[in-house]
This record gives C-alpha cells, sequence and structure tokens, in this order.
C-alpha cells in the first residue's frame, strides 16, 4: 500500500518541525511506502526554506510551492494532483488534525470505505462561533444537495478512485466541503478531540469565515435564485392588492394628499429587496464569468521533483 499524506502549509515556520517528527513517528509502522507533499501557499515567511532543506535530508519529503497564496483549496489540489499513492491523507500543517488517527483510518479503509472522513468536537471554541456554525450547517443541509456535517472538515483519508473523482471535479470555485460529500462513495467517520494550534495564527478572519460560508451556499445550488422568484412573486401579488385598494378607495372616496409614509416604505423596501435579488444574481454571475475563463487553479513555482508529463507546471 503506497500512503501519500498532503499538506498545505501557509507560513506554518513554526509548525513545520512538529509536524515532522509526528508523521515520521505515526507513518514507518503503517506502510513502508509512503510520501509526504507539502504545499507551500505562498508563505512569506521560512515555510518554503524549510520544505527544501526537509526534502533534502530526506526524499519521502516532497514540496510543491505555488507562486503565490492561492489558498487552501487550490493548495489541497495540487496536492492532489501530485499524490501518486493508492491512499491520499490530507491534514493540516498545525497538528489540529492528529496524524495518530492515520492508523485507525486506514484500517478502515482496509474494511472496504473510500473515504474515512475525521469529525472533531467543539471543545475550546467560543459559544458564539459554536452556536453560528451549528446554525449556518442546519440552514446549509436544509438549502444544498450535499449533505454536510459540522466538525467535519478536510482532514480525511480517501481511496485512490475518490481521489480520481474529486480531479475530475473542474470548477474553479472549489468548495472542498462539499465536494467532499458531492463524490458519495461509502464514507466511515472517525471522531476526535478538538486540539488547539501548536503555533503560529488561524488564517481565518471574520470576513473570510463569512466569505466562505456564502461560497458554500452559492456553489452547490441555485435555491437563492427560486428564493428570488418567490420573493419577487409575492411581492408583486401583496402590490397589485395595495394598488387595486388605493384605486378603489381614490374612486369612492377621492383621492387624498397624505402619503408620504406609504411612498417612503414602499421605496425602501422593495428599493432594498430588489438591490438583494440583483446581487444574488450577480453572485452567480461572477461564478460563471470565473469559471468561463479558465484559469489554472493555481501556477507552480518550485518543486522537489523535476515536472515530468505527470506532474505539469500548470495545472
Ligand atoms: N492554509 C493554506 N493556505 C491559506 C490558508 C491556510 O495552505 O491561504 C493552510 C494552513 O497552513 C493550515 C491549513 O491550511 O495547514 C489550515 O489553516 P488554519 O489552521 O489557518 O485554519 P483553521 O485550523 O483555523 O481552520
Ligand atoms: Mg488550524
Amino acid at each position: 500500500m503506497r500512503l501519500s499524506v498532503i499538506v498545505p502549509c501557509y507560513n506554518e515556520e513554526t509548525c513545520l518541525p512538529r509536524l515532522r517528527a509526528a508523521l515520521l513517528h505515526v507513518l514507518p509502522p503503517l506502510t513502508d511506502e509512503f510520501e509526504i507533499i507539502l504545499i507551500d501557499d505562498g508563505s512569506t515567511d521560512g515555510t518554503l526554506e524549510m520544505l527544501r532543506a526537509m526534502s533534502r535530508s530526506d526524499p519521502r519529503f516532497r514540496y510543491l510551492s505555488l507562486s503565490r497564496n492561492f489558498g487552501k483549496e487550490a493548495a489541497m489540489l495540487a496536492g492532489l494532483r501530485h499524490a501518486a499513492g493508492d491512499l491520499v491523507a490530507i491534514l493540516d500543517a498545525d497538528l489540529q488534525h492528529p496524524p495518530e488517527l492515520l492508523g485507525d483510518m486506514v484500517a478502515l479503509i482496509d474494511k472496504g470505505y473510500d473515504q474515512v472522513v475525521a469529525k472533531r468536537t467543539r471543545t475550546g471554541d467560543g459559544h458564539v462561533r459554536t452556536a453560528a456554525s451549528r446554525a449556518y450547517y442546519r440552514m446549509m443541509n436544509r438549502l444544498v444537495d450535499v449533505e454536510l456535517t459540522d466538525g467535519v472538515g478536510d482532514f480525511r483519508l480517501l481511496s485512490r478512485r475518490a481521489v480520481d473523482a474529486l480531479l475530475s471535479l473542474e470548477e474553479r470555485n472549489r468548495f472542498s466541503k462539499g465536494l467532499f460529500s458531492w463524490i458519495g462513495f461509502d464514507t466511515a467517520v472517525v471522531d476526535y478531540e478538538n486540539v488547539a494550534r501548536t503555533d503560529g495564527a488561524s488564517k481565518w478572519s471574520l470576513r473570510s469565515l463569512l466569505n466562505y460560508g456564502i461560497d458554500g451556499i452559492l456553489s452547490f445550488n441555485h435555491q437563492p435564485l427560486r428564493l428570488a422568484v418567490y420573493l419577487g412573486a409575492l411581492c408583486t401579488a401583496a402590490a397589485f392588492g395595495y394598488a387595486m385598494w388605493l384605486v378603489i378607495s381614490a374612486l369612492l372616496h377621492g383621492t387624498t394628499a397624505p402619503g408620504y409614509v406609504t411612498i417612503m416604505c414602499g421605496i425602501i423596501g422593495f428599493g432594498g429587496m430588489q438591490l438583494l435579488l440583483v446581487g444574488v444574481l450577480g453572485e452567480y454571475l461572477g461564478r460563471i464569468y470565473h469559471e468561463t475563463k479558465h484559469r489554472p487553479h493555481f501556477l507552480l513555482k518550485e518543486t522537489s521533483h523535476p515536472a515530468g508529463p505527470e506532474a505539469p507546471c500548470v495545472d
């Protein structure tokens, strides 16, 4: 069994030594044939130099360096494209995804599963964040066609079949949580206790989390467009009813001049709603625009291995 471990790294110089030690502790008992592919996602600290040194001293550590910061999704895709293993594991560099779990995960794959996902508890997360993410997942699962679970992230082990399925999805806007679920196959879950980051800081700000959340909803369904249709229909019906009432009352009683409040409410309410719905349309249009450009997901600057036909420079 050949095992590839993919680790996206963005400014992780403080975490790498510990990650290296943990992987060298966990992997050799599992298999003789493993490779660790570290993806430098345009780091600005000493990450790339450390990756160079790691792969010089131990060729089982390979690295890819992207030409700039393309984001974790692109870094994972780069790793998946370059992984040669029959099994491919994805984990974070900050040891928040404990490599010790890989043993159990491999055992489950041997039982015939194609994906083994690790599900974390929310120990140590703030109450607000926990409540917000619970609410988000509840809403997501109502809206989108793929099943998403709170606490399940990118930490997982995939069979070659599952990796090939993922690689066959060519969309530019990659929302991995959804893609992993979309490809299907038998999936097993292992639970683990949430771990705090060992070093460095999380790359997620509130704003990036919010954007990620919106991406998740819009990448997997067109329900918001349907919502626009329903809202539009409702408002039109209400406006028509109100107009009828105005006309009839004007015919019966003549017009009355005061109407400022009504007009203002109408302008503000309908104006706001129209802007919102145009925004929804714009989001989808933007996505289509982005997809039609067919730009590569990432560009490679440097790798630890010569670029052969299986390792193209541009994706
Ligand atoms: N990461 C990356 N590119 C980015 C942001 C993050 O490759 O633009 C990597 C990062 O180095 C880490 C993993 O993605 O290995 C998870 O990032 P982080 O720990 O910041 O996220 P969190 O654990 O807070 O969700
Ligand atoms: Mg982390």
